[in-house]
């Protein structure tokens, strides 16, 4: 098929939920992705955080092949090997001690409301728990996790949402404070914001979250979906501020391109939380993903990938702040390790538009931020053309 009539397949028989880049995509290597034009893109956005072990990775491609061939699907009504080995890793990875797998982020979101809920059922032998999350957040599209993010414009058509949601403001612990009653079950962010604009959560904040949470047996609900599995140079951003979450959320980069999701509990948490009956997936944690998962973790071991991803964060970070230091448009640099941001006072969408022109993919947050979202495997040399693409496109503004 023609380029053109591609696009207007799509166009004719896809629901309309997304304004796409005229761009049809066929093909990756390493950090390098391929239209159907030929045309080759150095990509900045990883398929929006997913693709942290960059394209056509033979290793993990073998993996999920061979999964294929032995079995792909069994239901959740039967033991299967995959899925054992990838929980094993991951607890491991998280230091938690439980993990049930979902579809996506939205559904670990769902999962993680409702342990949260049974949690606080369990203990006060009762229903009617509320939950504190914060403004600007995201944790997806599905009507809880809706309930959950703090914009205003994706809530509006779909009210009435979930009750009891309550939105403090991000690293303002007087605000979270003032938020508490005795319904609240859980307090919910994001260790850094992506969709809202890249906001790393403050020490302080985190640690005075943590304390109430402690206080009051409220459990902390941290969002990793993003942020999470080595992006900011640690294999968990939580594991930069001291403090451990009661429940994480995990998907994107967690398989690595097969649709896989997660939410993970501590043993404490765990005992009094989700129990049979009480929550479930036909597809959730199936071979398929199992197989991809259990080599995504075996190989952000081995290559000790969060340590590379810290390393070229630092050195991202290094040239993102000259390059802010060069243009005047560039008000503000802001992020953790290959998770960035570039508040900028020119419009947004046209600086993507002109980088995907030069052969460079980068994407949006918050209205006004430039996000770098990497695969984790880059190296020097690919910051260095980053640069050098986006400082030619800056040039023109
Ligand atoms: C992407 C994202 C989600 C939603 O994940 P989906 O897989 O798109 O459902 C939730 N939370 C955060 C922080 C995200 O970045």
């Amino acid at each position: 098929m023609e380029k053109t009539n591609m696009i207007e397949t799509a166009e004719q028989h896809l629901l309309h939920t997304y304004n796409r880049y005229p761009i049809v995509l066929t093909r990756g290597e390493g950090v390098y992705l391929y239209d159907a034009e030929g045309k080759k893109y150095l990509d900045f956005a990883a398929g929006i955080a997913v693709q942290s072990l960059g394209y056509a990775n033979q290793e993990l491609n073998e993996a999920i092949k061979n999964q294929v061939d032995l079995l792909t699907h069994t239901s959740n009504l039967f033991y299967n090997e995959p899925i054992a080995r990838a929980a094993q890793r991951a607890v491991h990875a998280a230091g938690l001690e439980r993990v049930f797998f979902t579809n996506s982020g939205t559904e670990a979101i769902e999962g993680a409301i409702k342990a949260a809920k049974k949690y606080a059922y369990t203990r006060d032998g009762h229903s009617g728990h509320e939950i504190v999350a914060m403004e600007h957040s995201f944790h997806g599209r599905s009507m809880g996790a809706l309930s959950v993010t703090g914009n205003a414009h994706y809530q509006e058509p779909f009210a009435p949402l979930l009750p009891g949601v309550r939105f403090a403001r991000f690293n303002d612990l007087d605000s979270v404070k003032e938020l508490l009653t005795e319904k609240t079950c859980a307090i919910l962010l994001e260790t850094v914001q992506g969709e809202g604009g890249i906001y790393p959560a403050e020490h302080t904040f985190l640690e005075g979250v943590r304390r109430l949470c402690d206080e009051k047996d409220i459990l902390l609900i941290l969002d990793e979906i993003q942020c999470g599995m080595g992006r900011t140079g640690k294999m968990f951003a939580w594991q930069h501020y001291g403090v451990k979450p009661d429940i994480m959320t995990c998907a994107k980069a967690i398989g690595c391109g097969v649709p896989v999701g997660a939410f993970f509990l501590t043993e404490r948490v765990a005992k009094k939380s989700l129990s049979p009956g009480d929550h479930g997936t036909t597809y959730g944690g199936n071979p398929l993903v199992g197989a991809a998962v259990d080599k995504v973790f075996e190989i952000f071991e081995r290559e000790d990938i969060p340590g590379h991803a810290a390393e070229m964060g630092r050195y991202l970070e290094q040239k993102l702040q000259e390059l802010s230091g060069d243009f005047a448009c560039v008000l503000e640099r802001r992020g953790l390790g290959l998770m960035q941001g570039l508040v900028l006072d020119v419009p947004v969408g046209e600086v993507v538009n002109r980088c995907l022109a030069e052969g460079l993919i980068v994407i949006t947050a918050g209205g006004n931020v430039l996000r770098m979202v990497p695969p984790l495997v880059i190296g020097r040399e690919h910051v260095d053309e980053m640069i050098r693409k986006l400082r030619h496109v800056l040039a023109q503004f």
